[in-house]
């Protein structure tokens, strides 16, 4: 059938099997392009299928030759409707890798339950033996425990509440939000979902089934921003949940850092995601920072960043940590040129002059690559096998 974007506010109701392939195949190139490093050669990323956790997954496949086992939550298509993009950038992926003759498969579940985790297990044993990197690149709105309580994450302040100027994507409206603060029933639940618990979980059932191997590194990927996005982000209930993965990489190496493995936690640049287009205030400060880093030369896509994880941060050497312990892959887009720049923009900008004083254009060039969207070399008008 023919696919075409159908939008609904923050998201793509559907996705281009061929556009999706074709987001994938550049990142495959683009981390090709990269100087090769000696790198853990056979790779866990949990959350593979989109955004960050994609990138390092092709990252950790084509920078550094390893095998991959993918865990996602997605869903396929039902013959009308389309599959979610992660479904098809992962079918692509594991096309791609195996013909270039590298393992890769992909548990499609939910990362939290015990039944993925014991599948994972079972598959790296019989597959892999080992494991010498775990990726949690998990973005997820909901957590089901074992007694089936579900635990929702919010996106709230925390304190009092807090009005800033945002965009509506729909209407290019720049208007004044007042995002409302959260009560410490939603600021633990946001924790439990978003925090570290379920990525020690992870650790644990590992290091107990003997599938990591000695000297294996876990990275998960945390945000800290701008003073001008904190009251939502960083201070905000999901800020709480990072402070709590941050507090569990801690915990990891307490805990088995005596038999090798190491825990950290990457700090990445703030990028159109599935997960981070549905925060408010956010994305116009996304469009306006695309636009400086754009003008500055020095802006970057998820594999870039992915790609400098690996080469750069990760494996040159020694990790390069800042003073608490954490890798700063955010340092380019928190530079001081960078962020006077954006809080200049950010006092100026309107409806009127948005188009002008943000990237607009690359905001939804991004958005709709997501779903295999507005590739200039993909037939949309062509029937695709969905
Ligand atoms: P994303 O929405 O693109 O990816 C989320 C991934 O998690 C997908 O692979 C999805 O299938 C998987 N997933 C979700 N729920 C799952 C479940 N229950 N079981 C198994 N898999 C599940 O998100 P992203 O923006 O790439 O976020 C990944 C991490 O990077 C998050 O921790 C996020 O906070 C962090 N991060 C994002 C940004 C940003 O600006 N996008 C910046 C810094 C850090």
């Amino acid at each position: 059938m023919v696919v075409e974007p159908k939008v609904k506010g923050f998201l793509c109701i559907t996705a281009h099997p061929e556009g999706c392939k074709e987001n994938v195949r550049r990142q495959i190139e683009y981390a090709k392009s990269q100087e090769k490093r000696e790198c853990p050669k056979k790779v866990l990323v949990i959350g593979s299928s989109t955004g960050y956790g994609l990138a390092s997954r092709i990252s950790a496949a084509y920078i550094g030759g390893a095998d991959t086992l993918g865990i996602m939550f997605e869903k396929e298509s039902n013959g009308k409707r389309t599959a979610t993009p992660g479904y098809y950038n992962t079918k692509a992926f594991e096309e791609f890798a195996t013909k270039d003759g590298l393992y890769a498969k992909t548990i499609n579940g939910d990362a939290f339950s015990k039944e993925i985790k014991d599948l994972t297990i079972e598959t790296i044993k019989s597959d892999l033996g080992k494991v010498d990197m775990v990726i949690y690149s998990l973005a997820a709105p909901r957590r089901t425990m074992a007694d089936g309580t579900v635990y929702q994450s919010t996106l709230k302040t925390t304190g009092k509440d807090f009005t800033e100027k945002s965009w509506n994507v729909d209407t290019n409206v720049v208007f004044e939000a007042t995002i409302p603060s959260a009560t410490e029933e939603e600021i633990e639940a946001t924790v439990k979902v978003m925090g570290g618990e379920d990525w020690m979980d992870w650790m644990d059932a590992l290091k107990e089934a003997d599938v990591l191997s000695d000297e294996a590194i876990t990275v998960a990927y945390s945000y800290i921003g701008p003073e001008l996005t904190y009251p939502v982000y960083n201070h905000g209930t999901i800020g709480m949940a990072k402070k709590h993965l941050f507090e569990s990489s801690q915990k990891i190496n307490e805990k088995y850092g005596e038999s090798g493995v190491k825990a950290y936690v990457s700090v990445n640049k703030a990028l159109v995601t599935q997960a981070s287009s549905a925060i408010p205030i956010v994305p116009l400060y996304f469009a306006v920072l695309y636009k400086i880093m754009k003008a500055h030369g020095n802006h970057e896509g998820c594999i870039e960043q992915m790609a400098r994880l690996y080469t750069e941060k990760l494996f040159n050497g020694a990790p390069v940590v800042d003073e608490t312990g954490k890798i700063r892959l955010d340092d380019w887009e928190l530079s001081e040129d960078i962020q006077a720049e954006v809080m200049d923009i950010w006092s100026k900008i309107t409806t009127e002059n948005i188009n002008e004083l943000a990237d607009v254009d690359g905001y939804f060039e991004d958005f709709y690559h997501m779903f295999g969207f507005k590739f200039d070399n993909i037939d949309y008008s062509k029937d695709v096998e969905i």
